[in-house]
């Protein structure tokens, strides 16, 4: 229980067990369980599929995702064998999650990994949001050393359901998504800090698999289909890793889900490299585009997602035969209104560029009425958490323009970089 190997996805050699990189090539880093079947265990939450996830023990805090079967959406859409996995926070349906989305599948088994390392080095994020407020609420729970870098114009997304730690600290970037990660890279640098490695992260992968899992389970098998909304893509190649560890196990099918994997144009980088690997005409994307300020949501617009590297986006979609979606604000508008109506909770912006992918395929035939199809809502139920939850503003600490200079602060220039060296920022 709880045994797994780290191995390189282009070479084949074993690595270190806390490795993010194989030291002879690019290609992302996997886990093998020695575990084959898949048994829920008795434990809390996301720890039920403790056998498939990278660590030996486990923090008492993580939830996982819930599974149901869909009756008023797929009515709507004509689909007999509609299931939805849904993150967030919905307490009639047994969900959750007060973060309200799936990068709580993923900040849990990393900070459980953090303490398995027994440094003390600071774990530094980057973050549009959602990650940064899934990581600062284990945090706060589990007092471990933080450091949040967010985009200045995401800080309106940045709070928690409990009282924030004293461990954890907020840096807000005047920039976009990509400048606060190129800063955050800058840090990482520095003696003291690490990087959780984004879709490198084998735990942030594993965590957001049980997804799948849950569903497969709930199922009692793999599903036809799956429908993400994709920013890095990590949710995609993390369903065909899952997938196949599914396959191995023996009991669920032998078929990997075709990936159903959806942005919003034009800002949609995937979605672009997807299209242009089958010269395909047509697609609106414009990668260094200032439209991302008028998009539908910025939440999933990452500039640099993992897709060419051996293991990533591009391997996932061919090897399950999937497709990329662009979608419009206009289709994602009319697609959380549908959600909303039929299914009756409120969804992140990210979640409803999936169900507008679902209504494309479901009208222009890709899917077919019978088939089983999983639709990952990614994020959702903010507003019920706000009835019920405190919620508590995460406000920044530091703020730096674009390159990293110092703004704002609680000290001065000299002393921040000082403290910076010693793995401290505060
Ligand atoms: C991060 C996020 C996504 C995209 O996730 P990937 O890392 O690209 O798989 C989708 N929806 C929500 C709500 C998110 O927070």
């Amino acid at each position: 229980m709880g045994e797994y190997i780290v191995r390189c996805t282009a070479c084949g050699r074993k690595q270190p067990q806390y490795a993010l990189h194989c030291p002879d090539d690019t290609a992302l880093l996997k886990t093998e369980y020695t575990e084959r079947r898949l048994t829920p265990r008795d434990l809390p939450g996301i720890w039920t599929f403790y056998d498939w996830l990278p660590v030996t023990g486990h923090i008492p805090i993580g939830e996982k995702p819930i599974t149901y079967r869909s009756t008023g959406l797929s009515g709507e859409l004509g689909l007999n064998n509609l299931f939805i996995s849904f993150s967030g926070y919905w307490p009639e349906r047994g969900a959750a999650i007060k973060t309200c989305s799936f990068k709580e599948l993923e900040s849990a088994p990393t900070m459980q990994r953090m303490i398995e390392r027994s440094g003390d080095e600071t774990l530094v994020v980057a973050s549009a949001g959602n990650t940064a407020r899934a990581f600062a609420e284990v945090a706060a729970q589990t007092s471990q050393k933080l450091l949040l870098v967010v985009p200045s114009a995401d800080m309106h997304r940045m709070w928690i359901t409990k009282e924030r730690s004293s461990e954890t600290t907020v840096i807000a970037v005047n920039g976009d998504y990509y400048e606060a990660i190129s800063f955050a890279e800058t840090i990482t640098g520095s003696p003291g800090f690490i990087g959780e490695g984004g879709a490198r992260n084998v735990a942030r992968r594993d965590g957001m698999g049980t997804v799948m899992l849950d569903a497969a389970l709930f199922m009692k098998e793999i599903p036809d289909h799956y429908f993400q909304a994709v920013g890095s893509g990590t949710g995609g190649i993390s369903t065909y890793e899952a997938a196949t560890r599914l396959i191995g196990d023996g009991r669920f099918g032998e078929r990997l889900p075709v990936l159903h994997l959806a942005q919003n144009v034009p800002c949609s980088p995937l979605y672009k490299m997807w299209c242009d690997d089958r010269n395909g005409a047509g697609c609106v994307s414009d990668n260094n585009s200032s439209d991302w300020k008028e998009m539908y949501t910025d939440i999933i617009y990452n500039r640099k997602p993992p897709y060419a590297v051996c293991g990533g986006v591009a391997d996932a979609l061919s090897a399950t035969g999937g497709i990329m979606y662009g979608v419009t604000n206009r289709e994602a508008e009319d697609a959380n209104r549908l959600f909303e109506e039929t299914e009756e909770i409120d969804i992140d912006p990210a979640a409803a560029i999936a169900v507008a992918a679902l209504m494309q395929a479901a009208s222009d035939a890709r899917i077919r009425p019978d088939d089983s199809v999983l639709l990952n809502i990614t994020g959702g139920g903010e507003r019920r958490a706000r009835e019920d939850c405190t919620i508590n503003r995460l406000d920044a600490d530091i703020v730096v323009n674009s390159t990293g200079q110092w703004e704002w602060g609680q000290e001065g220039e000299q002393e921040w970089e000082l403290e910076l060296n010693g793995g401290r920022v505060q």
